[in-house]
């Protein structure tokens, strides 16, 4: 019997994009279950992650034409990661399989079929990995290979040049529900579940409407989780960096006697006063390495839950015998001026 397929869509304020790619999502779907591949029971789920927009109008919509989308909803916005997660233990036991991919039509949908062989093949995790970047920016593109780079050399095991396009069988995710950590790095944390994977490469394109939601500061924010919540290399190197350090005040203080001895003191403030500039400045980046540990300790040790789901797509009409009115939430939008009225004044 072929297997069911989720397909786990993030998205956050995608009024613009939505109306293009859920069109070109069924469509893939109906290939995959065309061929034979997956089963009629695969569904396309997204997850709204507390979008400000019509994004959810726009999800229930398409739940009512169509019982192959279904959609939740999360409480607030919380972040891509987290909204992939709450999306993939949604599908766990409804699916054999699950494929998250963003909503904004830059991954190209096609390569789900490789990835699905490549399940039929034995493989449990298959991660869509970016053959070509052209697309993105020079600086997105040149950071992210720097950046993949510096988590190789920390210890951290990441699958070059990939996002969050991957497909995951349940198997991996009955297991993966284990993994509790609130700071989620979900690429980084994959390859930690073990099962044979594989990888399949897909040209990246450029986002098909709407706007980035990463903003410089957001993928700082990214790749510091990444580093600190899967490796604590930095820790060590602080380490190195203070026994470096002490080495050289060490030899310093045995030249300065030295020096002493022989009566040829100098003066030189200057060079003093670098040199507790920098010691005093790494003294004060280690602690801020450090504090950023204490924060996700403190952090993990809330225990906070890492998702809440308030709608499903097919309750909202009726919740408790009251009403919602999440439909009426917004204003319709406003039609699009076909012509500029004339000034006549
Ligand atoms: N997204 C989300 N929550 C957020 C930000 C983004 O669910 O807080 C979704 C977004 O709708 C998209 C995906 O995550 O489907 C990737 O976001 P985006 O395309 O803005 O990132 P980029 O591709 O530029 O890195
Ligand atoms: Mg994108």
């Amino acid at each position: 019997m072929s297997p069911i397929l989720y397909i786990v869509i993030p998205c956050y304020n995608e009024e613009e994009v939505l109306p293009l790619t859920s069109g070109m999502f069924l469509e893939e779907l109906e290939l995959l279950t065309g061929s034979g591949r997956i089963s009629a029971d695969s569904r396309i789920l997204f997850v709204d992650d507390g979008s400000r927009d019509r994004t959810w109008q726009i999800i229930s919509g398409l739940a009512r034409k169509d019982h192959r989308f279904t959609g939740i909803r999360q409480s607030r916005n919380r972040g891509h990661q987290n909204a992939v997660l709450a999306g993939l233990m949604e599908a766990k036991d409804r699916a054999d399989i699950t494929i998250s991919i963003d909503c904004d039509g830059q991954d190209d949908i096609h390569a789900m079929e490789a990835m699905v062989d490549a399940w039929y093949d034995g493989c449990e995790i298959v991660y869509g990995v970016r053959s070509r970047r052209e697309k993105d920016s020079f600086f997105k593109r040149t950071t992210a290979r720097s950046y993949y780079r510096l988590l190789k050399s920390m210890g951290v095991e990441v699958v070059y040049d990939h996002a969050d396009y991957r497909l995951v069988s349940s198997r991996v995710l009955q297991e993966f529900e284990g993994f509790r950590e609130v700071n989620l790095f979900l690429r980084g944390m994959f390859p930690l579940v073990g099962f044979r994977s594989t990888s399949v490469p897909y040209e990246r394109q450029e986002r098909l409407a709407g706007r980035s939601h990463y903003s410089l500061s957001r993928m700082l924010g990214l790749a510091f989780d990444g580093i600190t919540s899967l490796s604590i290399a930095p820790i060590r190197l602080i380490t190195g960096i203070g026994l470096t350090v002490s080495m050289i005040s060490f030899i310093g203080i045995i030249w300065a006697i030295v020096v002493f001895i022989l009566g040829r003191t100098v003066p030189g403030w200057a060079s003093m006063t670098c040199i507790f500039c920098f010691i005093g400045g790494i003294q004060l980046i280690s602690l801020g390495v450090l504090g950023e540990y204490i924060g996700k300790i403190y952090m993990e040790t809330k225990a906070r839950p890492r998702y809440i789901i308030s709608d499903r797509t097919g309750q909202e009409r009726e919740r408790n015998g009251r009403r919602d009115r999440s439909e009426d939430a917004l204003p319709p939008p406003v039609p699009e001026l076909k012509k500029r009225p004339e000034n006549h004044g």
